[in-house]
């Protein structure tokens, strides 16, 4: 059975029936970075950076290699249930002890993109989850749960992290829809297209940034800042997203990407 699926895989792949999406932002000097309230003397992350050693010059006549630096989580990245205080006393909970088999899972995509036109603090409800289930059928066990908003396609930084004087207004969910995913189904982990998993106003939520706590606290992971949700189906395709094998890393800069079906 197993050779026969790595088979009518490779296969899909090659005669281009099945196509390989990229779910990646672009690392570079503007890459939006979740940036928390400074009055809480909160620590800072570093936006991504590169430095040139050499491009085939005098520093290095036939060869060309960067040096670059950035906080853990910048751009597309991956959050390890280390990454929460709740998620801190689980076992193999970061990125180099993650099982690598967290890193590949079936994908459903929660599209509320209306929603989140006219609100963007729109917070995913149960409700919804449950009508979507109505019309799809159970979240499978092992899924990654992709939460499209469409936010990915804002035309600036600013516009991206949507920051106001009382912080940054970004759709997210409600508590209660988390705690579903998280316990009653046995998911890998939630994936949005804002700058953190959880909304911009989730230090007000009750209980504060609600995804990252019962998410990791139930040691599931996360995805932030993924694009490209339009491009795959409701269900039916597959997410890759191996973080870097940083030691006691809480997270990564990944490249995400999926295998959908091709229209
Ligand atoms: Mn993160």
């Amino acid at each position: 059975m197993s050779k026969l699926a790595i088979d009518a895989l490779s296969e899909a792949l090659l005669s281009g029936s099945l196509k390989v999406v990229d779910l990646t932002v672009t690392l570079d000097a503007v890459t939006p970075t979740l940036q928390l309230p400074e009055e809480f003397g909160w620590g800072k992350s570093w936006p991504f950076s590169k430095e040139l050693i050499s491009r085939y010059d005098e520093k290095g006549p036939f060869w060309y290699w960067n040096n670059f630096k950035c906080g853990e989580h910048t751009g597309t990245h991956f959050d390890a249930p280390i990454h929460w205080v709740t998620g801190k006393d689980h076992e193999d909970h970061a990125t180099d002890t993650l099982p690598p088999d967290r890193f590949v899972g079936p994908a459903v995509v929660l599209d509320a993109t209306e929603q989140v036109k006219s609100n963007s603090d729109y917070l995913l409800s149960l409700d919804f989850i449950r009508s979507w289930e109505a019309e799809h059928g159970e979240i499978p066990a092992g899924a990654w749960v992709l939460y499209r908003t469409d936010w990915s396609k804002k035309a600036t930084p600013e516009e991206y992290l949507n920051m106001q004087e009382d912080g940054g207004h970004t759709p997210g969910w409600d508590p209660e829809a988390v705690a579903f995913l998280a316990e009653e189904r046995d998911i890998i982990g939630v994936g949005t297209e804002t700058v953190g998993t959880d909304a911009g106003q989730a230090p007000a939520q009750e209980p504060s940034f609600p995804c990252h706590n019962i998410m990791h606290g139930a040691n599931k992971c996360g995805l932030a800042s993924l694009c490209n949700l339009d491009q795959l189906p409701t269900v039916g395709s597959v997410l890759i997203a191996a973080p870097l094998k940083i030691k006691e890393g809480s997270g990564s800069p990944v490249r995400v990407i999926a295998l959908a079906p091709c229209d």
